[in-house]
């Protein structure tokens, strides 16, 4: 089984951040009751644990005693076969360092190495403090890391994006993520009116940031990720392939075979229902069988290494199927097993929803 910890705490707000974050310091007893959701879930499932994930908001931005807790009960509980967390540069001090050990997989979130796109983009960090922190990283031994990039920011120019792409790659990481900034509705950039950058340029740099990775080795392995062979986020493969997982804390999401719950997104009510003992407060829908088939199969997309198996009985759909195969938009890459192209990784969520 997977587990996903969620610390939805940051010390300050970037301005693109539309996901769930409070700027507070996280309040004292939010670790302890995680660890008890999580022991409560080990007696009950009595299931190996596969993955363990902590992602937020900011896991560093717990205070090191909370953070040295939560990562050795979950090491001494669970022993995963992955565990990673994820990091905001600033944070990575010898002291972090230490309290990470028995992580396995540290995610570093450092979306750009220009100071001017971080100042532009609200991040706490400079590009100095990625470098400070995979270099504390590495000399403590881990050597499986990644860095997370953002491309299509309005004002970045193209050479200031191929400089990042390549002083991430300068620093030997085992995965590199690259996420398209979108600009959502309620963000601080949204408020300000700022605009997208045009579709071409935005597909230009994900053009570019694939030539530049896949020169130094990393495949694209999902739309938005790269990896060194074997490097591949395990947890997020899980997900993706629509294993089981369970969400703890605060907004978090898990999926138990057809059903979909939503923690409550309130820390406040999250932690008063469980300092009084009462069921969290949380959202759930239950797909139908053929709702999880599709959300599989969308996914399954998503998965440029491995495909999606197709066996099509519509000869409109085969039709298609031929066409974007001639525009190269789509390859078998086994028999009867197709993927989208760079190319089509630009039209993706069409293509997908041409197939559902
Ligand atoms: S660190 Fe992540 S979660 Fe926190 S404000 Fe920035 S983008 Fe949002």
């Amino acid at each position: 089984m997977n587990i996903y910890f969620h610390i939805p705490f940051c010390k300050s707000k970037c301005k693109y951040c539309a996901f769930y974050s409070e700027t507070l310091p996280p309040p004292a007893d939010y670790v302890e009751y995680l660890l008890l959701e999580m022991k409560e879930i080990l007696h009950r499932e009595k299931q190996q644990v596969k993955t363990v994930y902590i992602g937020g908001g900011t896991p560093s931005a717990l205070p090191l005693p909370q953070l040295r807790q939560l990562i050795s009960t979950i090491v001494a509980e669970c022993s995963p076969e992955e565990f990673s967390i994820e990091v905001n540069p600033a944070d990575v001090t010898p002291e972090l360092v230490d309290a990470l050990h028995g992580v396995t997989r540290i995610s570093i979130g450092a979306q750009s190495f220009d100071n001017n796109v971080l100042d532009f983009l609200g991040r706490r960090h400079k590009a100095d403090d990625i470098i400070r922190a995979v270099e504390l990283i590495k000399s403590a031994g881990f050597t499986n890391f990644g860095l997370d990039l953002i491309a299509a920011i309005p004002g970045m120019t193209k050479e200031c994006w191929e400089q990042s792409l390549e002083r991430a790659v300068a620093l030997s990481p085992t995965h590199i993520s690259i996420y398209n900034l979108s600009i959502e509705e309620g963000t601080p950039f949204f408020k300000q009116g700022v605009v997208p950058i045009e579709d071409d340029d935005a597909m230009e740099q994900l053009s570019l940031a694939q030539s530049v990775l896949n020169v130094a080795g990393y495949g694209r392995y999902e739309i938005s990720n790269y990896a060194n062979p074997g490097f591949e986020c395990k947890h997020n493969l899980a997900v993706w392939h629509g294993e089981d997982y369970f969400g703890i804390g605060a907004g978090a999401y898990s999926r138990l075979g057809l059903r979909r719950i939503h923690n409550t997104d309130n820390w406040h009510e999250w932690l008063s229902a469980k300092q009084n003992g009462n069921k969290i407060p949380y959202t759930e829908e239950i797909l139908s069988e053929e709702e999880d088939f599709n959300e599989r199969k969308f996914t399954q997309w998503r998965l440029l290494n491995e495909g999606i198996n197709l066996q099509l009985n519509s000869p409109k759909k085969q039709a298609l199927l031929k066409t974007l195969i001639e525009q190269n938009i789509i390859h078998e890459i086994m028999p009867e097993t197709y993927a989208l192209t760079l190319r089509g990784t630009e039209i993706a969520d069409s293509v997908i929803a041409a197939f559902m």
